[in-house]
């Protein structure tokens, strides 16, 4: 423990329990069916935890492959090679503590989790900014960003609005709603007056992650996010990832421990419908249809809308959920992911993982020949480099390979050395799949639970009254889902944790 997380948890910061687990049989006493819809994070934590207490459970999931938006796939690339590709790089926090207990159940240690040095901020107007270095826990993470980041200097402190400030030290799981979810991201920033350098560096890399703009983010949604990765967190910014692909070092295993606990696993079987009548739920899909006592629906917020459209008996048994599904199935704005396979490297100095600031499409990039396994042997052979650019939130109806190349246009003014790597190879993709954040969407949006007996709902737009966000929301949300299944069975629940729940200066 660093000095940092001593004197934070002096203060309460520290891994809060949520939920403690426990509290019936290690296996449900009597005979239990479940059926989960969609198989990436929250879907597979649901099942993991159903399968390990005994839970007769099925999970259908739409695409060829586990994961959704952390799936992986393989490819051949026109040189011949299989490679696995991604949905995308993923940065995964140390405070994703219920994710990283489902990932304990493939690996105890958690050792394929390798730490990324570093977390630096590109920017081509002023000098690249760390931020993965500050020490873990506030307040000692905040402090030593206001004395070290060149971007905002005490003079520039003076010419802020405190008072305006004062809400991202106050979170508050209900009043920073109550006060600022019909308050843009954009307008709270706008109000702080800080320097341009200081809102591009600070504020505005770390509210695209995202995947929405600030001009249409709930500002209480940002002060949340603030909240769970910097202000509330004993952590820190620094995080791990995976040195093999995805498919390797998370779904197969995981599909083998759902498997082994009884668990069924069917890839490429989309849910179309679902409706509850004396027997409990009938699930139907392309290949057949499935009776349960209880469903989770684990699918992002287009799919979800478009089950609950095509379930028409939903709008008498859940009109609650039926209600919410206009709002919550607009997805926030596309994101695409550019991977490019190039003849030689970029200079030897460059991050394996950096955020982007101000450029038109460009958020991120990553080195994925110096961080996994496939593409570092790959570029080994060849001398190449194997480059991933991501934009969280870009233009709509803009073609996946023209945004592709707009990233590379953009690197390429960072570091200008990518101007001169010669594309072997590009897989580019948009989508528009990730939860929108929207001012004033907090009242609709829905939990775990639904008005209808049995049907639950998890993923990583579905509120959390704990801190969380992203992979580690989804993964919480299914567990929650598992939980409700398993305290109605008798069956013992899985603990839940998260970080302090309120802000550093949060009256209480
Ligand atoms: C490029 C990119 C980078 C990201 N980086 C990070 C990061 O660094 N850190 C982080 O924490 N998060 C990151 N995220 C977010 C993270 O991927 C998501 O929060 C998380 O994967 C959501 O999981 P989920 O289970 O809720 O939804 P999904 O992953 O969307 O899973 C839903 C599943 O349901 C399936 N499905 C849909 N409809 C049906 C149907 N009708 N029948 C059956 N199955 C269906 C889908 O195929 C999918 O597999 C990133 C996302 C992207 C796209």
């Amino acid at each position: 423990m660093t000095l940092s997380q001593l004197v934070g948890r002096f203060i309460g910061v520290r891994r809060h329990r949520v939920d403690a687990g426990g509290g019936g049989a290690s296996r449900v006493p009597h005979p239990v069916t479940a059926v989960v819809v969609g198989g990436g994070i929250a879907g597979m934590s649901a099942a993991v935890v159903l399968a390990e207490r005994g839970v007769e459970v099925s999970v259908l999931e739409a695409a060829p492959q586990l994961g959704g938006r952390l799936g992986a796939w393989p490819e051949t690339l026109t040189d011949g090679t299989r490679h696995v590709n991604e949905h995308g790089f993923h940065a995964f926090f140390r405070q994703y503590y219920n994710w990283r207990n489902i990932l304990r159940r493939i690996d105890p240690a958690l050792r394929f989790l390798r730490p990324v040095p570093g977390y630096p901020v590109l920017s081509a107007e002023w000098p690249t900014e760390e931020f993965g270095r500050l020490p873990p826990a506030p307040p000692a993470n905040l402090l030593t960003l206001l004395a070290r980041s060149p971007s905002l200097r005490l003079g520039d402190l003076r010419g802020m609005d405190r008072d305006a400030a004062l809400p991202l030290l106050t979170y508050h799981p209900v009043r920073t709603y109550a006060e600022f979810d019909h308050t843009t991201a954009d307008e709270l920033l706008d109000s702080l007056r800080l320097p341009d350098r200081a809102r591009a560096m600070l504020f505005e890399v770390f509210s695209h992650s995202f995947f929405n703009h600030e001009a249409e983010m709930s500002a209480a949604e940002m002060i949340a996010q603030f909240h769970f990765y910097l202000l509330g967190n004993p952590e820190g910014l620094a995080f791990d990832c995976p040195d093999e692909d995805y498919a390797t070092s998370i779904w197969e295993p995981l599909a083998r421990h759902v498997e082994r606990h009884g668990g069924r696993i069917r890839t490429g079987e989309p849910v179309t419908a679902l409706h509850r009548d004396s027997g409990g739920w009938r699930v139907h899909s392309g290949q057949g249809s499935y009776q349960a006592g209880h469903v989770v629906l684990a699918v992002d917020p287009p799919a979800l809308a478009a089950l609950v459209a095509g379930s028409p008996s939903l709008a008498g048994q859940a009109p609650s959920l039926a209600a919410a599904m206009p709002a919550y199935g607009r997805p926030g704005p596309p994101y695409a992911v550019a991977r490019y396979w190039c003849d030689g490297d970029v200079s030897p100095e460059r991050a394996v993982f950096s955020g982007v600031s101000r450029q038109a499409t460009l958020d991120s990039v990553t080195l994925y020949h110096r961080l996994e396994h496939e593409s570092r042997r790959w570029a080994a052979r060849t001398g190449g480099s194997v480059l991933e650019l991501h934009a969280y939130a870009c233009e709509p109806q803009v073609p996946a390979t023209v945004l592709a190349e707009r990233m590379r246009a953009e690197l390429a003014v960072l570091w200008p050395e990518t101007a001169r790597l010669r594309v072997r190879e590009l897989r580019a993709r948009v989508e528009a799949k990730a939860p929108a954040f929207t001012p004033g969407s907090h009242a609709g949006r829905p939990d775990v639970r639904t008005d209808a007996d049995g049907l639950y709902l998890a993923g990583d737009g579905i509120g959390t009254v704990f801190p969380s966000a992203l992979m580690e929301r989804a993964a919480a949300t299914g567990i929650i889902a598992a939980n409700h299944i398993l305290r109605a069975a008798g069956g013992a629940t899985e603990p839940l944790h998260s970080i302090r729940p309120y802000g550093l200066l949060t009256r209480r």
